[in-house]
């Protein structure tokens, strides 16, 4: 048995995760290679739970700033992490994975309804489970849909994974004083305005007590050594 440190995971992987090299909606290749990287966690037996966000294909804010209804537009942001979800589980499946995906809107010729149990006793028997279209609610994001489902399923864990390398003090892209982090703490990201997670969703893991690692998830080998509990990327905690 391999030495992991964490039983039950949930990552969160961005609409972006999805979108490589493409400057909208999905690079198949890179998916792949994506895919072949969750595996290698799967094949640990861990228990693996995914919320996937819509960001390459629609984001409400976005619909709202060019005039329409900010309710209508966050619904096409939950229909677009749908599209995500199901292109996620073709591409995990093509690696021999079991998945379901379980939709927070009923759409159920595509996707189970979430219920919580069942998600729970998927994740029991193995499957990669796929949370679809957030929380269900507009206003919200995939952010705050992870911590939450996080928190439903006892999640030991959030992997956010993203572009960069963890936490810094300013956005590493923009300014080349800005210095990582390995840890921190919930109320200095909430306080300091650190851009991880949106506040909903980092008061959700702190009330839960749940860990949130941030990680580069386009570097090969870096999901599964988060999981061995290897010093990749930063923890929030505390
Ligand atoms: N969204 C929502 N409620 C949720 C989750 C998502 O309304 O619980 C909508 C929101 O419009 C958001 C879009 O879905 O902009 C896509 O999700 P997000 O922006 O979180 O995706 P990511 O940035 O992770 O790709």
């Amino acid at each position: 048995m391999e030495d992991i440190k964490y039983n039950r995971i949930l990552l969160k992987l961005s609409g972006e995760a999805l979108q490589g090299n493409h400057s909208y909606g999905i690079d198949p290749e890179f998916l792949s290679s994506l895919a072949e990287e969750i595996k290698k966690v799967a094949d640990l037996n861990v228990q693996l739970a995914i919320v996937i966000g819509g960001g390459n294909i629609f984001r409400g804010v976005k619909g709202a700033t060019q005039g329409m209804d900010r309710a209508t537009a966050d619904y096409m942001g939950m229909l677009a992490t749908v599209m995500n979800a199901l292109a996620l589980q073709d591409a995990l499946e093509k690696k021999g994975l079991k998945t379901r995906v379980l939709s927070a809107i009923e759409m159920r010729e595509i996707a189970e309804p979430y219920i919580r149990r069942r998600a729970i006793r998927h994740l029991e028997k193995g499957r990669v489970v796929i949370f679809a279209a957030g929380t269900g609610n507009p206003f919200f994001t995939t952010d705050t849909a992870a911590a939450l489902r996080a928190a439903e399923i006892n999640a030991d864990i959030l992997l956010k994974a993203t572009k960069v390398d963890g936490v810094y003090t300013a956005d590493p892209m923009k300014d080349k004083n800005a210095v990582k982090l390995d840890k921190i703490s919930y109320k200095d990201v909430i306080v300091k305005g650190i851009k991880v997670m949106d506040s909903a969703a980092v008061s959700l893991c702190m009330e839960n007590g749940i860990p949130i690692v941030v990680f580069d998830v386009r570097k090969p080998g870096n999901l599964e050594k988060v999981v061995k509990g290897e010093n990749v990327g930063s923890v929030v905690e505390g």
